[in-house]
């Protein structure tokens, strides 16, 4: 009973598990427990990576330690009574990329361009996700530029597929990456560059130094990383103050 009391708390808290069995075989059995617990399936994500990937409902997870005789640290006030259920509709919506497809919404906008062959940047996109190390937001800009070949794709698109790969527990390396392969799979072009700057509240809040300093990361794929001028112009371009 007791491992199985930290087990949820461990689950709860997105930790991921480091001990001697699979992390998968974790999840199914905290999924599990927590469903034989509340009498109920409980949900999962449809793609889960690793055990802090699962989101489930914190509304639950207070049953199923009411079931196990495990009390609430503090009463519950007023004020807290419903933040289960909030947590849990915020975090369906900060996650809710895993049920989308980015190669179906950049193949649903490819159009023929044969006589256009330079640079496409689209700049100073929005970006907030969430930091799967601690389950806090982190947020900025995201950079796209490619090099057709014979296709572009909608510019509305780009946007969308940050928000795809953003809306899901990310670190911001992986992030970058997964929207540059995005494009590049679905395009095919001659060339992908994605750089995100952002700031991370884990880094900002946490430790008595603040810590205001934003992380820059970057994709270069094809000729961004083979041809250095490509690289340069694409990063001149979004050095530039917004003209308008
Ligand atoms: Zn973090």
């Amino acid at each position: 009973m007791h491992r199985e009391l930290s087990d949820i708390d461990r689950y709860c808290a997105g930790i991921g598990y480091s001990g001697p069995r699979e992390p998968t075989l974790f999840v199914n059995e905290v999924v599990r427990l927590l469903s034989e617990l509340v009498g109920r399936p409980i949900r999962a994500l449809r793609k889960p990576e690793r055990p802090g990937d699962i989101l489930h409902s914190l509304a639950d997870v207070t049953i199923a330690r009411e079931k196990l005789g495990f009390k609430a640290r503090t009463p519950v006030r007023e004020g807290l009574a419903k933040t289960p259920l909030r947590v849990e509709k915020a975090f369906q919506d900060f996650t809710k990329g895993y049920s989308q497809d980015a190669a179906q919404i950049l193949k649903s906008a490819v159009f023929d361009a044969s006589d256009y062959d330079e640079m496409v940047i689209v700049k100073d996109i929005d970006v907030f996700s969430i930091c799967e190390h601690h389950l806090l937001p982190f947020f900025g800009k995201c950079h796209i530029a490619y090099l057709p070949d014979k296709r572009v794709v909608g510019l509305s698109k780009l946007p969308r597929v940050v928000e795809v790969f953003a809306r899901r527990l990310q670190i911001q390396e992986k992030l970058t990456t997964q929207i540059a392969k995005a494009i590049e799979s679905a395009l095919k072009p001659k060339g992908v560059g994605v750089v995100i700057e952002a700031l991370h509240l884990c880094v900002m809040m946490r430790g008595v130094e603040k810590n205001n300093a934003h992380m820059i990361t970057s994709s270069m794929q094809g000729r961004f990383r083979s041809d250095s001028r490509t690289r340069e112009e694409f990063l001149d371009l979004i050095r530039r103050p917004k003209p308008f």
